[in-house]
This record gives C-alpha cells, sequence and structure tokens, in this order.
C-alpha cells in the first residue's frame, strides 16, 4: 500500500510515523513544501523568546529520523490533486501516485488588508522564517507593536516581551482572548499585562501603516495608525490575526471544502481513501454541534493518529474537538472549560479578587457544572475540567456554589472522589493532557504521545459514553 502525507508539521509527521508503526511493508512518502527539518509551530514562541534555538523547534532531534523509518521525504509546491488518478503534480511537473493520501497542510496567516500591511518590518508569526525575522528585529527596546490579543497573540505577547521591546498590543474586540473568556476574566487579564508594563488597546483596529525612515538596527521604522486616532511608531509589527487552511491547490480535486477541509468522524474526506487532519480539516465536534476547525496541536495530533489508523484498514473515530483549556499570558495563568459562556436558562455565578488577580465563574444547567472560568486558580483546574468534562450531578452542592463558588474544591471532593472519579476515562486523558505539556516543553517525543493518543482513542472507542457520576447526598 502506498500512502502519501502532504505537509509535514506536527499532523504530518505524527501520521507518517503511525502507518510506519503499523505497517511496517507499506509505501510512506512525506511532503512538505519548507526544505528543512519539519518543525512545530507552537515552539516558536520559544524561539521568538529566546527560551531555545531552531534546533530546539524541530519536530525530531536525529537527522536520519525519518530515513531510519523508511519514510520518504520529498519537498515542493503541489498544483494540484488529481483524485480519479490517484496522483499529487507538482508544479515542476513531477506526479506522485498513492493509495492512501492525507492532507495535513495546516493553516497560513489571516493578513488584514489594510494599507502597508505588506511593508518590511509587518510580520506574522507562523513559519521559521517569520520568527527568525521577528527574532532580528525585536531588540532590547525597539517598539513592537502586536495586532491581536487572541489566543496566538497572548502566547507572543509573553515572547515578545521578554525580549525586553516596548511593547504595544492593538485587539479590535472589546476584550483580550474573547473567544476563550468573559469580560470579567479578560479585564483582569488586561489589567495583569499593563501592569507588567505592556499596553493594550482593546476596541481599536489598526488602520494603515506608514514606512518613515530607518529604525533601529537599520530595519524600517513604522507608523501604525489606529482607528483611536492615535499613532505608534515601530520598529516591528506583528500580526496575530488568525489563520486560514491551506487548501488553494485542491480546487478541482473534488475534495468538499468550506473554510477548511470537510471531514467525518473518522477523518476522511469526501473522496474515499483521502484524510485531512491538523489545522486544514474542519470537522464535526459533538460537544458544541458544530463543524469547526480545531487549530491547536492535541487536535492535530490526535487527527493524525485516527487518520492513520483508518488509512491502514484499521477502524478509529474521532468525535470531540479538544479547545485550548489553559492558557499562560505573562505568567498568569487563565482557564476556560465547556460552555464557559453559559447555556439559555442556566445560572451562574461569579467570584473576583482583584487585587489578587483571582477569578472564578461557574455555568449549571441543573445541577450540573457546563462551563467554568478561572484566573490564578491552577490547582482547581483539573476539578473544573473534569466536573464539566463527565457531566457530574452536584446535587445540593450546585446551591453552595452559587452562594459561594469557592467552594469548589470541596464540591469535587465530596461528589466525585467519592464516587472513584479517576476512572480509567480520567485517568487516559490525565496521562495525554501532561504528556502533551512535557511534549511542548520538548521532555516527551510526540512519538510518545502518538502512542497514548492512539490509546486514548481506542479505549474511548471501547468504552460506552462516560456515565454521570451520582450525588452522594
Ligand atoms: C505562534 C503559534 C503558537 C501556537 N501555540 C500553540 C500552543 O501553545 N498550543 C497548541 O495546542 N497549539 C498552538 N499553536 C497551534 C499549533 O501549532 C497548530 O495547531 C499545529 O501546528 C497544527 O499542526 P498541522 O500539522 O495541522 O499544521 P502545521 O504545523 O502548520 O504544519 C503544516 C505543514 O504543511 C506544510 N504545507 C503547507 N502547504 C503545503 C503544501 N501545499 N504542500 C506541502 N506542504 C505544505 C507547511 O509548510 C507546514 O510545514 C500555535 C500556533 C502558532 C502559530
Amino acid at each position: 500500500m502506498k500512502h502519501l502525507v502532504i505537509g509535514n508539521g506536527a499532523a504530518g509527521v505524527v501520521a507518517a510515523e503511525m502507518i510506519r508503526k503499523h505497517a511496517p511493508c507499506d509505501s510512506i512518502m512525506l511532503l512538505g513544501n519548507e526544505p528543512g527539518p519539519s518543525y512545530s509551530l507552537s515552539l516558536l514562541p520559544r524561539l521568538v523568546s529566546g527560551d531555545i534555538g531552531e534546533s530546539g523547534c524541530h519536530l525530531r532531534s536525529e537527522s536520519d529520523h525519518f530515513y531510519r523509518l523508511r519514510i520518504e521525504q520529498r519537498f515542493g509546491r503541489i498544483s494540484r490533486i488529481d483524485s480519479k488518478a490517484h496522483k499529487v503534480l507538482m508544479e515542476d511537473g513531477v506526479a506522485f501516485g498513492y493509495d492512501r493520501l492525507l492532507i495535513a497542510t495546516g493553516a497560513s496567516a489571516c493578513i488584514p488588508t489594510i494599507p502597508g500591511i505588506h511593508s518590511p518590518g509587518v510580520h506574522a508569526c507562523r513559519t521559521l522564517q517569520d520568527a527568525r525575522r521577528i527574532v532580528a528585529l525585536a531588540r532590547p527596546r525597539a517598539h513592537v507593536v502586536l495586532v491581536g490579543a487572541g489566543l496566538t497573540g497572548c502566547v507572543l505577547m509573553e515572547a515578545l516581551a521578554a525580549r525586553h521591546v516596548h511593547l504595544a498590543v492593538i485587539e479590535q474586540n472589546e476584550r483580550m482572548a474573547s473567544n476563550m473568556m468573559p469580560a470579567g476574566a479578560a479585564g483582569m487579564l488586561k489589567r495583569w499585562c499593563e501592569s507588567k508594563g505592556v499596553r493594550i488597546c482593546t476596541s481599536t483596529r489598526i488602520l494603515a501603516i506608514e514606512r518613515i525612515n530607518q529604525g533601529m538596527a537599520g530595519g524600517p521604522r513604522l507608523v501604525a495608525r489606529l482607528s483611536n486616532g492615535e499613532c505608534l511608531f515601530a520598529d516591528l509589527i506583528v500580526c496575530a490575526t488568525g489563520a486560514q487552511p491551506n487548501i488553494g491547490f485542491l480546487r478541482g480535486s473534488g475534495i468538499a471544502c468550506t473554510q477548511g477541509i470537510l471531514v467525518d468522524a473518522s477523518m476522511q474526506t469526501s473522496v474515499p481513501g483521502i484524510y485531512a487532519a491538523g489545522d486544514c480539516a474542519e470537522t464535526f465536534d459533538a460537544a458544541s454541534g458544530r463543524m469547526v476547525i480545531a487549530g491547536v496541536l492535541p487536535n492535530a495530533v490526535d487527527q493524525a493518529c485516527c487518520a492513520a489508523l483508518n488509512m491502514i484498514g484499521k477502524s478509529a473515530f474521532q468525535h470531540h474537538v479538544r479547545r485550548i483549556e489553559v492558557l499562560a499570558t505573562m505568567g498568569l495563568v487563565t482557564s476556560s472549560f465547556g460552555e464557559w459562556h453559559g447555556l439559555p436558562g442556566g445560572q451562574w455565578v461569579e467570584a473576583s479578587d482583584e487585587r489578587n488577580y483571582r477569578y472564578l465563574r461557574l455555568e449549571f444547567r441543573k445541577d450540573v457544572l457546563v462551563g467554568a472560568n478561572a484566573v490564578g486558580l491552577r490547582e482547581q483546574h483539573g476539578m473544573l475540567r473534569d466536573l464539566v468534562q463527565h457531566q457530574v450531578a452536584l446535587g445540593e452542592w450546585k446551591d453552595r456554589l452559587l452562594r459561594n463558588p469557592a467552594h469548589i474544591s470541596d464540591a469535587y471532593r465530596a461528589c466525585v472522589r467519592r464516587h472513584g472519579g479517576a476512572n480509567a476515562d480520567i485517568a487516559d486523558q490525565d496521562i495525554m493532557r501532561s504528556t502533551m505539556q512535557d511534549m511542548m516543553r520538548g521532555q516527551a517525543s510526540p512519538e510518545t504521545v502518538a502512542a497514548i493518543a492512539y490509546r486514548t482513542i481506542s479505549n474511548a472507542a471501547r468504552r460506552p459514553p462516560p456515565a454521570r457520576f451520582g450525588n452522594p447526598s
């Protein structure tokens, strides 16, 4: 069987390795469009901060890794896919045949269409080359404007601040990380960042960029014109304004796409034998009841494993999409779980300690915690996640929590632990989570993550849906 994997980022690499592990005799080709070692996007902020060097971003450290696994690597630009002839055609005229095809081409930066956006000194951070350019211009005391305070923006903010630059963040929404937290938590996050010396302008858009003269280190000097009438001088402007799947080459292939490549729970596209995974794939999320592009590393790995297993004739399904639950911004840890914006007819409670940067919001439907947000409450993350994910019936504890949400740890102990809360599902997911964190820190290989992801997928497939824990009272 001939497997062709397009895209040599996290999803492509994990899928190719997974295929090799389970199909030792199959032929595998991994096709990338950036020559050089495969690297992890999620480690680019650490490269920008100076925490690691370029080799620290590589997905695999041994230069002969793919050779040893008999995974053939090729680089080049694809012109189109002929799905009837089972061929991928390259711009240089070469064609590669396949029996099973995986598209794992990720996404590119979405750049706002404003005058001057393509000036030198304006960069996204979605490739190694972008990160190199940012590092070259973000010298100590340089003036840097970061556009976008979503999840990627928050991660990049910390990385840029570590370079001792003067940093201003422009966010068009009325709050930071608006797709992860409500006004109370986001307001606290904003105050925290400002207390660390970062200027944050919310409800503000960048309207135009002009180049005026030479900036620091011979770089350009830019002026960002803002919707609030201000002009900010900058040696560097970084855009963290979203991403769009790399699917342009699929035109005419017959593969159905909307925003991303539409896949079913086995990661198969509308064309049998062709799969998609990672930031280019759009998949149904049973929890939210919507089609989504996950855009986070754990999903890319889960989906890659799932696609790989199906490509070699095993059966695996991916019904849920993992969201980013925990975010660290300038040292402040925020978290959001489940339906954090609440459900119609539900009840909620909010408590905050403004001075110590602590915040908790709980959202209920009947006696079940359906969503939660926390700021500065690291120890409670696991509890909140378990209560939300496993729809624990809280019984009388719901009213106690509505009176005082600070009793969340007691409620957890009473409702979960007493009922043997560490069931196999929670245990698997905890191992997966901590291994994923290790991988992000460079302490666990993606092979380990892939192996555990596979175990989690296959265990979950064998088990019935998680039961509701009972109420002890
Ligand atoms: C700055 C930043 C920080 C992030 N931080 C986190 C984080 O902390 N936690 C988290 O969970 N997620 C994070 N993410 C998201 C995470 O990195 C992505 O979800 C993950 O990389 C997706 O993997 P992927 O393989 O689908 O795509 P990618 O990693 O983008 O890989 C796609 C690969 O395909 C190649 N390619 C594209 N088009 C073609 C083509 N036509 N032919 C051949 N090859 C092609 C690309 O060059 C690339 O190498 C971050 C992302 C960014 C940008």
